[in-house]
């Protein structure tokens, strides 16, 4: 039997505060794919947790990628002939194009306009821009202060390095039961971007040291990881994988305050997908879900045919479709701990169907067992848990999953499982071993 979930030890309101502060603390920090910005990152989720940190050199070849040089910066500044700073990385860490090379010199304004991009449709806001395989440096600023910048001599300093070094990457796993593996999977590259992502940073930093507090029946893999190179890179350390991964979620922009979205694996049918659904249909709130397509977050690496692991992604509002996405609106306020804490409840209930998911046979198939004698009729709770009784003895007949007894019957899983185990106690039922 699944261990009982009955401890659970915080609640989600609080939890949401306390991603809240997580959140605020991580999303300041210059980040980029590689470097020590990731380190710092890891090194804070390692207070909550015990973190695996991977350091995997530069030039390894990753599937049919290679691991790039290692980025760092110290300060980045642009001054005007006044001596006064115009631009500072000190003020906000989206002012330098991310993984911007090495540069010092002075500049005419017109020698500087090349290197410097702004958003004219939202001139209050900073765009967040990267160079990762192109080598050249950049400033991102608002564009009422580019506007405003004079014609005149202009000194830059992009104390930045590109080495060899290495791409760091960090391992959470939450040791259960059994080694079938749940890949919860979320990007940390991103510099001062509150909801993408360090909102999902920090929502799986607490659900991790949660399930550790609980224990579970199956294994939790958190894997923190660069964009797109980091997810190669794991997979390219993991090629065996499919074996292990049963079920996925990349997490990706969970703490704004729009509705939760889910995009399915490239399955489409995988369990992870029907588990989300269900948690999503029965929750009362407004919901979005989309088929699988190549574009997004690390779901596409995780669902390259050569994998094809039952992976979703589950977001609040997706990416590109709010105006902060991607600029220094993505800040602390755009973050809500009540949508965090949301996003938090929901992933509690998806593992929970995770679970507590299984197939059954029912042992007295032949009409139905009489229940009152066994104290089954009102021991349990009312008229619901009676038909959950008789869902559950109706539907095991091997083949159907509690998920599916779920789902057909529309009640809400949890009520299924507690029929199930009432079930299993007075040996009416009996597992199918592999299922
Ligand atoms: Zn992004």
């Amino acid at each position: 039997m699944p261990p009982s979930h009955s401890h659970a030890t915080t609640d989600p309101s609080a939890v949401g505060r306390e991603a809240w502060r997580l959140v605020e603390r991580l999303y300041p920090i210059p980040r980029s794919i590689t470097g020590d910005g990731v380190r710092t990152t890891l090194a804070i989720v390692g207070e909550h947790v015990p973190v695996q940190v991977h350091e995997v050199p530069t030039g390894t070849p990753v599937l049919d990628w290679t691991v790039p040089m290692e980025w760092n910066v110290r300060e980045a500044w642009i001054t005007d002939g006044a001596g006064r700073r115009v631009v500072d990385l000190a003020d906000h860490a989206l002012h330098l194009m991310v993984h911007s090379a090495p540069f010092r010199g002075r500049l005419s304004l017109d020698e500087l306009r090349p290197h410097l991009y702004s958003l004219p449709e939202q001139p209050d806001l900073i765009p967040y821009r990267t160079s990762y395989y192109q080598e050249r440096w950049g400033f991102c600023l608002r564009h009422r202060d580019l506007e405003a910048l004079k014609d005149g001599e202009y000194e830059v300093c992009v104390d930045t390095s590109l080495e060899d070094g290495h791409l760091t990457y960090g391992e959470v796993v939450v040791q259960g039961e059994e080694s079938a593996e749940v890949l919860v999977s979320a990007h940390v590259c991103h510099p001062q971007l509150a909801n993408d992502n360090q909102s999902s940073v920090a929502l799986a930093t607490l659900l991790a040291r949660e399930l550790a507090a609980r224990g579970t029946r199956l294994t939790y893999r958190f894997v923190l990881v660069p964009g797109t190179i980091g997810a190669i890179t794991w997979l390219a350390r993991n090629e065996d994988c499919a074996e292990r991964v049963r079920h996925g979620l990349v997490l990706a922009g969970t703490g704004d305050a729009g509705h939760l979205s889910y995009k399915r694996s490239r399955r489409g049918d995988a369990t992870i997908d029907r588990a989300v659904e269900h948690v999503l249909a029965r929750s009362g709130a407004p919901y979005d879900i989309e088929d699988f397509w190549p574009w997004g977050y690390d779901e596409r690496q995780y669902c390259s045919p050569g994998f094809d692991l039952p992976v979703g992604c589950l977001m609040r509002t997706p990416h590109g479709r709010y105006p902060e996405y991607h600029t220094s609106g993505d800040d602390m306020d755009l973050v809500r701990p009540e949508a965090l804490a949301d996003t938090y409840a929901k992933l509690l209930d998806i593992v929970a169907v995770l679970e507590g998911n299984g197939r059954y046979v029912n042992l007295s198939p032949k009409g139905e067992p009489q229940l009152g004698r066994r104290g089954l009729y009102g021991a349990i709770g009312g008229r619901e848990q009676e038909l959950a009784l008789l869902w559950v003895l109706n539907a095991s007949d091997g083949s159907a999953s509690l998920l599916d007894v779920a789902t057909r019957s529309g009640m809400p899983f949890p009520a299924i499982r507690a029929a199930a185990d009432a079930l299993l106690e007075h040996d009416l039922l009996a597992p199918v071993s592999g299922a």
